[in-house]
C-alpha cells in the first residue's frame, strides 16, 4: 500500500502540491519566523512552493504575513529566496 503523502496549499498561487515540493516557512513559539526545510519545527506553518516566483508573490500581496498572522522581516524573505535559488527550485507553474 502506497503511503499517502500529505497535501498543502501554496499560500501565493493556491495551488494544491504534495507537502515534499513545498517551502515551509514557520512562526515559532518564540514568534521567530523561520525557513523550516524538514517541515518539523514547532509553531504555526505556512507554505510555498519552492519557486522564488510563488515567493515574490508572495511578498507582494503579503500572502505568508497573513497566513501567519504576524509580521514577516525582509531579511526572512531574503534567507529564504537565497535558500530557495540554492535548491535549484523548479518553477512550480
Ligand atoms: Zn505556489
Amino acid at each position: 500500500m502506497p503511503k499517502k503523502i500529505p497535501v498543502r496549499q501554496c499560500v501565493a498561487c493556491r495551488q494544491q502540491k504534495e507537502k515534499p515540493q513545498l517551502a515551509r516557512i514557520t512562526r515559532t513559539p518564540q514568534g521567530d519566523i523561520v525557513y523550516d526545510p524538514k517541515g518539523k519545527a514547532p509553531g504555526r506553518g505556512a507554505y510555498l512552493c519552492k519557486s522564488v516566483s510563488c515567493l515574490e508573490k508572495a511578498i507582494k500581496s503579503r500572502a505568508l504575513a497573513r497566513a501567519l498572522d504576524c509580521q514577516i522581516p525582509d531579511e526572512v524573505y531574503d534567507t529564504l529566496r537565497q535558500q530557495l535559488m540554492e535548491e535549484g527550485a523548479q518553477d512550480g507553474e
